[in-house]
């Protein structure tokens, strides 16, 4: 058994010297994914920050955007009712991921930062795996793999981000607000993550001892239609094969606007502009939307066993741009 360190963090400055000071030290919110990593060997951290008593918790509406403090659990965001009311894919999205235990313990900033279940990266008996042994190989990229991606990705690595949230929040223009031993920053979500590229052992713009300390959700226009579509192995408790966070503005039977964004395919949440780009004042139809879904999966770059995820992300995109084009009528 390894030991380490547990520090519970009274307040944001002490969370922010006790982490920077430590190059093995690592933040723990509600434990879900970071808990599970330990007990498997893929993470030892020499220290623990709990930051669970910092006051990060809770949902504000401020009329132009939804404020979201980082320990607020993914349950409480999905009951709130201005979440409920005009971002009802972000609730959807929450509310398809883990289980209602999990939503429960589990935060908001966590659930942005959790690890890939890619299952070479999580099993330490698999020596070749870039990400958690940089230059030690691919094991993904030849042999079997599926729940992986095929946009973003490299021949070092095929990690799939499982996010469903950050799926609906990078289509949404979600902000990151950052604190660290430097100034405070703000990071859009769409920039906030790297594709695999050379260094896939690097996700996310996020330095040593930086914290992140709230969400901010742009409310769309009122008329606005959103929603989320999830497809799975089974229907309850599992990550995407492929999913769809869709939000469309449809004015006198024409799209004004539209918001996609696609999860169970990208090295990171992937904001699908090339085909919002083609939907953009067009009619809502079907052949429409099938022009979105190949151009919103452009340069997917597969092996053998994720193939099958070109076909099915673009009928998960076709499927819910109509679902949600019938709403708006
Ligand atoms: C069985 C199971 C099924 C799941 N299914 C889904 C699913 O279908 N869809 C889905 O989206 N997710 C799913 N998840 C993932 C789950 O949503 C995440 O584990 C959870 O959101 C992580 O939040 P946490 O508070 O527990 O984070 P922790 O486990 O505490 O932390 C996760 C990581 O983030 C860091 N961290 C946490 N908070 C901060 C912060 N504020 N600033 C900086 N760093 C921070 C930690 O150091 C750690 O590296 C599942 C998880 C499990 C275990
Ligand atoms: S896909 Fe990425 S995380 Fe998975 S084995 Fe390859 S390098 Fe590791």
């Amino acid at each position: 058994m390894r030991t380490f360190e547990y520090v519970r963090a009274a307040d944001l400055p002490e969370a922010l010297t006790t982490h920077a000071g430590d190059p093995g030290a690592a933040y723990l919110a509600g434990g879900t994914t970071q808990v599970d990593l330990m007990k498997d060997g893929v993470l030892e951290p020499i220290r623990l920050v709990d930051i669970t008593r910092l006051p990060l918790r809770g949902v504000v509406d401020t009329g132009a955007t939804v404020r979201v403090g980082a320990l607020t659990t993914m349950e409480e965001l999905a009951a709130d009712p201005t979440v409920v009311r005009r971002l009802p894919v972000v609730r959807e999205a929450l509310l398809l991921g883990a289980s209602v235990q999990l939503r429960n313990m589990a935060t908001i900033g966590g659930n942005l930062l959790q690890r890939t279940r890619c299952r070479y990266f999580r099993d330490p008996s698999v020596a070749a795996c870039n990400k958690r042994a940089p230059g030690s190989g691919c094991a993904a990229v030849t042999g079997p793999a599926r729940m992986h991606a095929i946009l973003g990705v490299s021949e070092r690595c095929i990690a799939l981000h499982a996010s469903d949230l950050a799926v609906a929040l990078v289509a949404l223009d979600a902000i990151v607000h950052i604190e660290g031993p430097r100034s405070p920053r703000s990071v859009p979500l769409t920039e906030f993550y790297f594709e695999a590229g050379e260094r896939p052992q690097d996700e996310n713009t996020l330095r040593h001892g930086e914290l992140i300390t709230g969400v901010e959700i742009p409310l769309p226009p009122v008329r606005t239609v959103s929603g989320y579509l999830k497809v799975r192995d089974r229907v309850s408790y599992e990550f995407a094969l492929t999913s769809a966070a869709v939000a469309l503005e449809i004015d006198d039977g024409v799209i004004r606007e539209a918001r996609i964004g696609l999860g169970g395919v990208g090295s990171k949440p992937w904001r699908a502009g090339g085909a919002e780009r083609v939907l953009r004042n067009q009619r809502p139809t079907v052949e429409n939307f099938r022009d979105a879904a190949e151009a919103g999966l452009v340069g997917a770059w597969t092996v053998p066993g994720t193939a099958f995820k070109v076909e099915l992300a673009k009928r998960t995109l076709v499927r819910q741009l109509q679902t949600v084009s019938e709403v708006a009528r």
